[in-house]
């Protein structure tokens, strides 16, 4: 079974541009002030979460395990 996996996004750093959204349609949403956050996480493998992580351009993107807390990016 997958782990369950826990998203963050830094908004002193996020610029907003979308593109984790576009690789992670369900984990990521824009928020009112154009800000990635979290929103379904179960919705995307880890997989692709990694890929929106490491595709961040200014790399805001925390991915942690939900359970251990492990942290799993950066
Ligand atoms: S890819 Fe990075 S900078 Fe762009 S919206 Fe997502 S978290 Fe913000």
């Amino acid at each position: 079974m997958a782990r369950k996996i826990q998203v963050s996004v830094d908004h002193d750093i996020c610029v907003g541009n979308a593109m984790c959204i576009t690789i992670a349609t369900n984990a990521f949403k824009l928020n009112d002030e154009r800000q990635a956050v979290s929103a379904d996480p179960d919705g995307d493998t880890e997989e692709i979460i990694m890929e929106a992580a490491e595709n961040c351009p200014v790399a805001a993107i925390k991915v942690m395990d939900a359970d251990t807390g492990e942290q799993l990016f950066p």
